[in-house]
This record gives C-alpha cells, sequence and structure tokens, in this order.
C-alpha cells in the first residue's frame, strides 16, 4: 500500500545532473545493469569538498556519469568523504575507485562504514569459507533447486567482483547507534539487519531527512535473505525488528531512498512493510499446509513474476529466509530427508 506516500519529486535527475533535495544534499542517479535499474546516491556539500553515500555499481558506465558530475554538480571541489550504506555492488561497487581518485598527500580516502559490511564484502569476492561457490551450490541444492538452476546461479561465477573491480581493504569503522557529522549536520546511524549483516541507514533529525538505503524503498520491499554463512538465520524477524527504529523519525520524514523515488510518509510505509510479510507468511503457511515443500518449491508463492537469473539467485535467498522465520517462531517443522533436503511443513 503506497496510497498514504507522497512523493515530492515527479522526476528523478537525468544522467549527469542532480537535484538539491535539502540543504546541501543532492541527489544523482546512476543506472544498473539489471533489472533493478538505477541506483539513487547523494552527494553531501561540506566545507571544501564533498561527502558521498553509496558509490554506484563499479563498471565503466558508471564511471562515466561521475565524471561528469565531478567537471558539473561538484563545481570543482573534490570528493573528501565516502559514507557506504552497505556491501552490495551498487553501493560499494566505484568506492575505492573514488577513494583513489581523490586521494591526498596522505594518501587514499578511507571510506566510512560498517566493518561487517567491508568484511562480508572480501569473503564474498574471495568465496572464501561458506561464500565458496561449492558451499553455495550444496545449500542450494538442500534448499530444491534442481541441477540447471544450480549452475546458473551458484556457477554463474563471481558477479561480485564484477560489480566490485576493487575494494577498499581498510574503513573508518561507523557503529549503529552512533552520531556522526555530516555536512555540517548531525546524522544518527541506524543499524538495518535482515538485508546484509550490518546495514547503514542515516537519520538527520534537525532536517528531518533520512537517507536509507535498501532498507526502506518506497514500491519494493527490500530483498532479505539466508546465504550459506547463517543457514540458519531468520532474517524476517532481523528485518522487521529493524524496521521499528525508523518509528521514532518524524512523520514529515523526507526518506532519501536507494531505489525509487524520494517520499514522505514514513509511518505508513513501514506499517505496509510489517503487513506484506505478514501476508506473505499467511501465503506461505497455507501453500504448505497439505504437504511438506522445499523453499525451491515455495518461490512462487513468493514471486508470481518470471525471474530471470540474477532474480532466481536473490529469490531462493528470500524464500529460505521465509521458511526459517515460519520455522524460527514455531509454525513451520523442518524436516531434513536422507538425502540432504530440506522441506517445512505447517505444524499442528
Ligand atoms: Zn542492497
Amino acid at each position: 500500500m503506497t496510497s498514504s506516500l507522497t512523493f515530492p519529486y515527479a522526476e528523478p535527475p537525468v544522467a549527469g545532473s542532480a537535484t538539491e533535495v535539502s540543504p546541501g544534499v543532492h541527489w544523482i542517479r546512476m543506472p544498473l545493469p539489471f533489472a533493478l535499474d538505477h541506483i539513487n546516491l547523494w552527494l553531501i556539500e561540506e566545507g571544501e569538498g564533498w561527502a558521498v553515500v553509496d558509490t554506484g555499481f563499479g563498471v565503466q558506465a558508471t564511471r562515466d556519469i561521475w565524471e561528469q558530475h565531478f567537471a558539473a554538480t561538484m563545481g570543482g571541489k573534490p570528493i573528501t568523504r565516502i559514507l557506504v550504506t552497505h556491501y552490495h555492488p551498487d553501493h560499494l561497487g566505484n568506492a575505492q575507485w573514488l577513494a583513489e581518485r581523490f586521494a591526498t598527500s596522505e594518501g587514499p580516502l578511507i571510506p566510512e562504514m560498517s566493518l561487517l559490511e567491508l568484511v562480508t564484502a572480501h569473503a564474498v569476492a574471495g568465496g572464501t569459507g561458506a561464500h565458496q561457490r561449492s558451499a553455495l551450490a550444496e545449500f542450494f541444492r538442500s534448499h530444491g533447486l534442481t541441477p540447471e538452476q544450480i549452475e546458473i546461479t551458484a556457477n554463474r561465477g563471481n558477479t561480485y567482483s564484477f560489480g566490485v573491480p576493487t575494494r577498499p581493504t581498510t574503513c573508518q569503522r561507523i557503529i549503529p547507534g552512533e552520531t556522526i557529522e555530516i555536512g555540517g549536520k548531525l546524522w544518527n546511524v541506524i543499524a538495518g539487519y535482515g538485508h546484509t549483516p550490518e546495514h547503514l541507514s542515516f537519520y538527520c533529525e534537525e532536517t528531518k531527512v533520512l537517507i536509507s538505503g535498501d532498507m526502506l524503498l518506497p514500491k519494493i520491499s527490500t530483498n532479505v535473505n539466508v546465504w550459506p554463512v547463517t543457514a540458519l538465520s531468520d532474517p524476517v524477524s532481523e528485518y522487521v525488528g529493524s524496521l521499528q527504529a525508523f518509528k521514532y523519525c518524524e512523520e514529515d520524514t523526507l526518506v532519501l531512498p536507494s531505489h525509487g523515488m524520494p517520499f514522505r510518509g514514513i509511518q505508513a510505509r513501514v506499517e505496509a512493510l510489517e503487513t506484506h510479510h505478514e501476508a506473505r507468511m499467511n501465503e506461505l503457511y497455507a501453500a504448505v499446509s497439505a504437504e511438506a515443500k522445499t523453499a525451491a518449491e515455495l518461490i512462487p508463492v513468493l514471486f508470481r513474476r518470471q525471474l530471470d537469473n540474477h532474480q532466481l539467485f536473490f529469490a531462493i535467498a528470500e524464500a529460505v529466509a521465509h521458511v526459517n522465520h515460519g520455522w524460527r517462531t514455531g509454525r513451520l517443522n523442518r524436516v531434513v530427508a536422507n538425502d540432504g533436503t530440506i522441506r517445512f511443513s505447517l505444524r499442528n
């Protein structure tokens, strides 16, 4: 339900231009080479330079647009701070490139982000531990994907490194709950769980602006997911739990999401997302009431549209998130067959 949301901007900024959405906070948009289509980034005036929140997918098409901003939007001033909401490629992709591009005599800039997100970026890019392709393939197999589907998801190559070709090796750690200064204003750092290990959102009480990252989007519900590294986790509870912090934001807060249009109506959006997950869970319980099913068999219950390969990868992780939620909250049984296949059934 998005009817109670208001969208103060009719159009997004075109590539290479910017829209000032709050004093000193400029909205720019970058393309994405998959169905999500675009990402919003935020440039914040700060003294003799600019702070940027998120950096875009790490490919030439994005960097070409960055060059336009260096020349025009930024008025010859350098980027002096790089903040990153989470490790996903569209957010972290150009962090190291920008850090080197705007290096000072002390060396490259050091991005400010969650340590968990930086460590995860390296683990995913390096395919170490539970992020190995074989661990992912086995995880997908146990949750019911077919060998063909495993081939096009787990074995599709390291697409993460494609989107994040270079990564910062060090960060200035931001800890959720901290208050940090950006652009001469104080911003509260709000933790987000369920989407990535420790997503950061930034809320300025003075100007009533929330840079929500991927945690609060106007039209689509944030992907919540389970990967082998936390195979038994319940990210639906983590995500819905994280949303509660946004209820403390002022009602007329301007929400700046990573995808879609800036909006007002934060409380209505949080409530809609809570309702959305409840409804999805009820549909899932109905789907397993007659017989036990794997997470893969439940993908069509959660996603009614045709999925491309990129979307199937996230759809299975989201399906596992929902069955794990049912299991961890006592509504579903989780039964592991002799061949390792995991099925879920309604608990009586
Ligand atoms: Zn994300």
